[in-house]
């Protein structure tokens, strides 16, 4: 057993039951073996032991009354993984799966991402297991102030600054930051992806996919391959895919399908995104809708089929684990050219995999989502500033990270024996900055 293999043993131990946050981690890990070959200093020093393990982990306990006074209990969590390059960063995730093994995958990815941006964030993610769907704007409410009478301890503008995340959208951010003013008597930038009128930036709403189909292009310009005429299929109907299907067709490239967890949408003539987003934006609808105001188009039921309809851009903008082998398979027969992570995690192992050593273009999510975060941490210099910049200066800005981000992922691969090999790449740029300020400010 070599010495990457005996710490992930260590973790596995550690963290019994806990397959999203192993998963996770094996992915990193894997790909850093020559770094530590490189680097023994890391390996005496106990990087990746320590890097893996949180810096601090927080439950409770929320309690909230519904609408009919009915007492609820969900859990809440906040995990601080990793504050070496800037104060923990990470949004809150409310949706029935989460759990504390999926609080850990996001937040220890979120590491290696924020180090990406190069922007000075650390890495972190919270939320609960409640379920904001079906619920009342008043029963929403009372449970992000419940939540925050708790969190509000542990985070602030130069500790812990939350986000947004699935479940968790401008309304429940303005519910949560009004409990936080409530509480500390204090107006500042502990949490992104605030509305305009108080603090928020421009083009935080656009950002993660605006900065997806930014990455696919330079990921595109380096291959010699051109996103203009392109076919692109997008998963997902919430806000990164919305954002994706509007930047990608801006482009030049026509987006054919969408999807919900309920099912997905074809229609070849080209998505409206009209309609979707004021289906899901506004009326807060199924994405089967869709086939009522556009009957050309074709409504099937389960998410899984989406990945069969043929493409040459594949950007997966759900969830965890959507898009498998089996899948990732049939996009490759059918002639994908580059596929890009819009959601976290949303390909299996053995799907990257696979996407890899065809030789499609691959952009792991910690590299082709960054740009929500980055935009996030923009949002927080322009609070430090106590000002607001023009939407085309943040999408300057935007854009110019995530060229960055591809410059950095392409050359750390080649530069490790990695060549076009972005999973590779990504995890090794993400990491040496980590563990380089981690090995600087001694033993934490
Ligand atoms: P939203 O909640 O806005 O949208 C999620 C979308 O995915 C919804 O359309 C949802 O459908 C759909 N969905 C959920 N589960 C499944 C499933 N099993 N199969 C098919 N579709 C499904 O979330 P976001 O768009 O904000 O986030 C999506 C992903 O991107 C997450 O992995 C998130 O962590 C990641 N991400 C988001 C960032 C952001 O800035 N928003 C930044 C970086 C990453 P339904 O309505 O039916 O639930």
């Amino acid at each position: 057993m070599d010495y990457i293999d005996s710490v992930l043993k260590g973790v596995e131990e550690r963290n019994p039951g806990q397959p999203e946050f192993m998963q996770a981690v094996t992915e990193v890990l894997e790909t850093l073996r020559p770094v530590l070959v490189k680097h023994s200093e890391f390996k005496h020093a106990k990087i990746l032991e320590r890097i893996t393990e949180p810096e601090r982990q927080i439950m409770f306990r929320v309690a909230w009354q519904d609408d009919s006074g009915e007492v609820h209990v969900n859990r809440g969590y906040r995990v601080e993984f990793n504050s070496a390059i800037g104060p923990y960063k990470g949004g809150l995730r409310f949706h029935p799966s989460v759990n504390l093994s999926i609080i850990k995958f996001l937040g220890f990815e979120q590491i290696f991402k924020n180090s990406l941006t190069t922007l000075p964030i650390g890495g972190g993610k919270g939320g609960s297991d409640f379920d904001p769907k079906g619920k009342s704007n008043n029963e929403v409410m009372r449970f992000c102030q419940s939540f925050m009478t708790e969190l509000y301890r542990h985070i602030g503008d130069d500790t812990d600054v939350p986000a947004g995340d699935i479940g968790v959208g401008g309304r429940e951010v303005g519910y949560l930051f009004g409990q936080y003013k409530r509480i500390t008597n204090r107006f500042e930038g502990v949490l992104t992806g605030k509305s305009i009128n108080w603090g928020g930036s421009l083009v935080r709403t656009e950002a993660t996919g605006y900065g997806l189909v930014y990455l696919v292009n330079e990921m595109l310009k380096g291959a010699k391959k051109n996103i203009d005429g392109m076919t692109c299929v997008v998963s997902g109907s919430g806000n990164v895919a919305i954002y994706a299907v509007e930047k990608a067709t801006q482009l030049g490239a026509k987006c054919v399908a969408m999807s919900d967890s309920s099912g997905y949408i074809y229609d070849p003539d080209g998505i409206k995104l009209d309609t979707v987003k004021q289906l899901k934006e506004v009326e807060r609808k199924r994405i089967k809708e869709y086939v009522a105001v556009h009957p050309s188009a074709k409504y099937v039921e389960g998410c899984s089929g989406i990945w069969t309809i043929p493409c040459q851009i594949a950007l997966p903008c759900a969830t965890q684990n959507e898009l498998n082998a089996e899948s990732a398979a049939t996009l490759i027969k059918n002639g994908v050219v580059a596929v890009a992570e819009g959601a976290n995690m949303p390909t299996t192992p053995d799907g990257a995999d696979l996407f890899v050593k065809a030789g499609v273009l691959f952009g792991p999510g910690k590299a082709a989502n960054a740009g929500g975060v980055a935009t996030s941490g923009l949002e927080m210099q322009q609070n430090d500033m106590r000002m607001q910049w023009s939407f085309d200066e943040v999408d300057h800005r935007l854009k110019n990270i995530m060229k960055g981000i591809y410059t950095n992922i392409s050359e750390s691969a080649k530069e490790f024996g990695f060549e076009n090999n972005f999973i590779a790449g990504a995890n090794i740029a993400g990491f040496l900055k980590v563990a380089n300020s981690m090995m600087d400010q001694g033993l934490f």
